[in-house]
């Protein structure tokens, strides 16, 4: 068989043409149709909040940090095994960052360890919704309002997720926080390359949002005619893409409900092929919890040992697959190692030495998913 590497973004068909549209308007430069267009889907479908396309997810969590206003010394909480920009856009600002452990059965944040390390400085919980399975966000809420604390989702893995709460009703993703953050990375669902996007739910930081959007000032009114000349009244950077990458993205878009049948689809294949074995050698699959669906973002195996995980990473080399392992804890990183207070956090750790993740994009086909399943249930 060819070579099947981890990922291979997928192209719907349409992005070039709508590129080439947005040239031949003479529009490339951010904030025109295109951006509205993305921005519009999002809110109107998953009923989020005002929403800014951004160069990246990264820079959409950045955002984020700025309209909190977050300080050094502010405390933010936020889990070890996720990616450095969750931790990143944080510690830019100064604040301190207290890293949680992952649940015993999923690699998200462990809801249950949170309470006890809020403080009088604690400003953020940041829960990253790892693999689109929801973390328990009433568990999360319920916290914020107790502690009158904000909550950051990072959804870069999350779209067209949802979370089903106590009362029973489904919210999508990123439609639960003060605000959510998106990706649309190459290795993300949905994808312009790089890409990003934050969502707004609490509505008295709109005004400042659309300010920071634009470098600090209030170019946006000017586009509305609102004032003659815009200036510079808050902080702000280059957050807003380009029109070429939001004609991109738009594509995307209006493939998503294709792209995220196909993609249920690979997992559910890859979940049939492997639950029986699974069960049989004690090996863990993602972990499906009742009050959340699934997005098909990433197909993973949880090993017994790192030294389980580097054989059948050989193994699937020698027969031209690529699979890659995850995140390595933050609070153990050669950045955050000294600056961490000492608590040990096993759980991500334990992710960090024997997560595995197969490969997983649109045009990986059934049989290529069944040769991969049975070249890793022979290495046992
Ligand atoms: C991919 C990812 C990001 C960063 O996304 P970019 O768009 O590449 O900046 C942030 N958080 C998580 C959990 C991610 O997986």
């Amino acid at each position: 068989m060819d070579w099947i590497p981890f990922n291979k973004p997928y192209l719907t068909g349409n992005e070039l043409s709508y590129v080439q549209d947005a040239v031949r308007e003479g529009k490339i430069s951010s904030n025109g149709k295109y951006t509205q267009l993305c921005q519009n889907f999002f809110q109107k479908r998953y009923k989020f909040g005002k929403c800014f396309l951004t160069t990246s997810c990264t820079d959409a969590l950045e955002m984020a940090t700025l309209l909190i206003s977050i300080k050094p010394g502010d405390e933010v909480i936020l889990p070890s095994y996720t990616f450095v920009s969750t931790a990143n856009a944080f510690a830019l600002r100064g604040a301190k960052l207290i890293f949680v452990d992952s649940r015993k059965d999923h690699p998200g944040i462990d809801e249950d360890k949170i309470e006890d390390l809020i403080t009088n400085k604690t400003k953020v919980i940041v829960p990253v919704h790892y693999g689109g399975v929801a973390c328990d966000m009433d568990k999360i809420m319920a916290l914020a309002a107790k502690y009158q604390l904000i909550v950051v989702e990072d959804a870069a893995h999350a779209i067209d997720s949802f979370y089903i709460g106590k009362d029973g009703v489904k919210k999508a993703l990123g439609s639960i926080g003060h605000f959510a953050t998106f990706s649309f990375h190459e290795t993300k669902n949905i994808t312009s390359g790089e890409g990003g996007m934050l969502v707004i739910n609490d509505s008295q930081y709109l005004n400042r949002a659309e300010i920071i959007w634009e470098k600090g000032t209030n170019r946006s009114s000017l586009f509305r005619q609102e004032v003659k000349k815009y200036e510079w009244l808050d902080l702000g950077s280059s957050y807003a893409p380009s029109e070429i990458l939001a004609a991109f993205l738009w594509a995307q878009l209006e493939n998503l409900q294709d792209i995220q049948k196909v993609r249920l689809n690979h997992w559910n294949t890859y979940y049939e092929k492997f639950e029986n074995w699974a069960f049989e050698k004690k090996i863990n699959l993602p972990i499906q919890l009742q009050y959340t669906t699934r997005n098909g973002h990433m197909f993973y195996l949880v090993l017994k040992s790192e030294n389980q995980r580097q054989k059948i990473i050989d193994r699937l080399k020698e027969k031209n697959i690529l699979a890659v392992f995850h995140y390595l804890s933050l609070h153990k990183s050669p950045f955050f190692n000294s600056k961490h207070d000492g608590r040990i956090l096993p759980e991500a750790d334990r992710y960090s030495e024997n997560l595995l993740r197969l490969p997983f994009y649109y045009t990986l086909s059934k049989n290529e998913i069944q040769h991969i399943t049975e070249i890793v249930k022979t290495q046992f």
